[in-house]
């Protein structure tokens, strides 16, 4: 019985570890997609254009609009950022579970478009290791590093309405809970009644 691929979002507020907790759940995970994201923001140290971001100019972002080519995009601290609905559509197509790492703005626009889409909220253990992580990182100056801040005070408020809360204090523990999300989540009836014979 072939598996359905279904999607799942990713949320949580800059710096809280959603690429490094998305990393340690992709480690041995072919049956897993990441979804790479457009964006209009410059790479960081290490990022790879394709792998981490399609990394392209406003223009080329704002053809992408025009040509309906994505799921979903959004503004966040002065960036736009797209989900490029194909390779998704693709992904599940071929059985494979589609991870959208995305903000909430973006989140709500797939949800309306595809109720049946779960979306996951990962917080950090307190606000005051949300600043630390964030700052740490090194990769924002002090003034992006406070515009995203601002934006984590309404992110955090927007968790309840998720299907699922991780907290990231420890990476490990904080992937062994999406594991365990995406495995609960393809249990549901709706998509194992037609296997059950007799
Ligand atoms: P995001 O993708 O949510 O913006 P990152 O994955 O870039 O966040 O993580 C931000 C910083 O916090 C990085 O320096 C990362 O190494 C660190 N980090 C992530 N998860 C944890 C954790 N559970 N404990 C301590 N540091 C963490
Ligand atoms: P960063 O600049 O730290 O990589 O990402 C900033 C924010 O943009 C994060 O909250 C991340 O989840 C979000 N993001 C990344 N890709 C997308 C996308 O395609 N669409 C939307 N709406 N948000 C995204």
């Amino acid at each position: 019985m072939n598996k359905i691929g279904k999607t799942f979002i990713i949320s949580g507020p800059s710096g809280v570890g959603k690429s490094t907790v998305l990393r340690a759940l992709f480690q041995g995970r072919d049956d897993l997609y990441f979804s790479v994201s457009a964006t209009t923001r410059l790479p960081r140290e290490g990022e790879r254009d394709g792998k981490d971001y399609h990394f392209i100019d406003a223009g080329a972002f704002r053809h992408m609009i025009d040509e309906d080519a994505f799921l979903e995009y959004a503004e966040y601290v002065g960036n736009f950022y797209g989900t490029p609905k194909k390779y998704v559509d693709d992904a599940m197509a071929e059985g494979k579970d589609a991870i959208l790492d995305i903000e909430i703005q973006g989140a709500a626009q797939v949800c309306a478009k595809r109720p049946e889409t779960v979306r996951i909220f990962i917080a950090p253990p307190s606000w005051t290791e949300l600043e630390r992580r964030l700052t740490a990182r090194g990769t924002d100056t002090p003034e992006k590093i406070q515009q995203r801040l601002l934006r984590a005070k309404v992110e955090l408020e927007s968790a309840r309405d998720y299907d699922y809360l991780v907290i990231n204090d420890t990476v490990e523990d904080a992937a062994e809970e999406l594991r365990a999300i995406l495995k609960a989540e393809h249990c549901r009836p709706v998509d194992r009644v037609d296997q059950i014979t007799g």
